[in-house]
């Protein structure tokens, strides 16, 4: 802050006083602005990932449903679950676990557009929104991001005990017309793909009529 006058001594030693209190007043309410947006920013970001949490997610997807439904949009849903992760924590140790989940949050994000909504769903599941996106499109994506994972999860990883994903998609309004029918659509196609065998995308090949 800088005060200045047209003429010299134009301040004395009260004047300083005041100013100091203001600026005390002042320094404390921008400090509260930026621990609330802190706390903000902090209810709807996962730590570990930087992709949002899943109530967040929840509440994009009513919002999205809600929108989608009036202009009469498509939207599709991805849930992303690890397999046999448990094993990898076991035979690694969870801080590597960690990176992997890193990891592959960054690689979900890359494949998607940036309008795309992106959250770490549960421990080791993220959940993605596909803005605009219909059947097709979104079960190539899904089937993109199980290839992209297969192929090169992490740099040095052993031939052995790869990371695989199994995805299960669902699409709105086509096969859901709730946010919750869509997840749940979501979920039992990823328990299909789970017991086909892993490392492959749940959902019917052919486009629902
Ligand atoms: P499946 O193929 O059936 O998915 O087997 P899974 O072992 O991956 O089982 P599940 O999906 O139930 O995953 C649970 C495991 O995920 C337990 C735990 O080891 C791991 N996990 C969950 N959250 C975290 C986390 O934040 N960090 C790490 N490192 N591991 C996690
Ligand atoms: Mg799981
Ligand atoms: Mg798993």
């Amino acid at each position: 802050v800088k005060i200045e006058g047209n003429e010299p001594y134009l301040f004395d030693s009260d004047d300083l006083r005041i100013l100091d209190i203001l600026l005390l007043v002042t320094s404390m309410a921008l400090e509260n602005a930026h621990l609330f947006s802190q706390v903000q920013e902090l209810s709807i970001t996962d730590t570990l990932t930087g992709l949002y949490t899943h109530k967040f997610f929840q509440e994009r997807l009513n919002e999205e449903i809600l929108r989608a439904g009036r202009y009469r949009n498509d939207i599709g849903l991805l849930l992303i679950d690890i397999d046999y992760f448990k094993k990898y924590n076991d035979t690694y140790g969870h801080q590597a676990g960690d990176e992997i989940l890193r990891n592959l949050a960054k690689l979900i994000k890359h494949n998607l557009r940036q309008t795309d909504i992106i959250a770490r769903y549960g421990g080791e599941e993220f959940g993605a929104i596909l803005l605009q996106s219909g059947y097709q499109t979104t079960y190539e994506v899904a089937e993109r991001i199980r290839r992209t994972v297969a192929d090169n999860i992490v740099p040095g990883f052993e031939q052995t005990l790869r990371i695989t994903v199994s995805i299960g998609v669902a699409t709105f309004p086509q096969e859901a017309t709730t946010a919750s029918q869509l997840i749940r659509l979501a979920d039992q196609r990823l328990y299909q793909a789970k017991s086909a065998g892993r490392n492959r995308v749940g959902g019917s090949v052919h486009s629902p009529s």
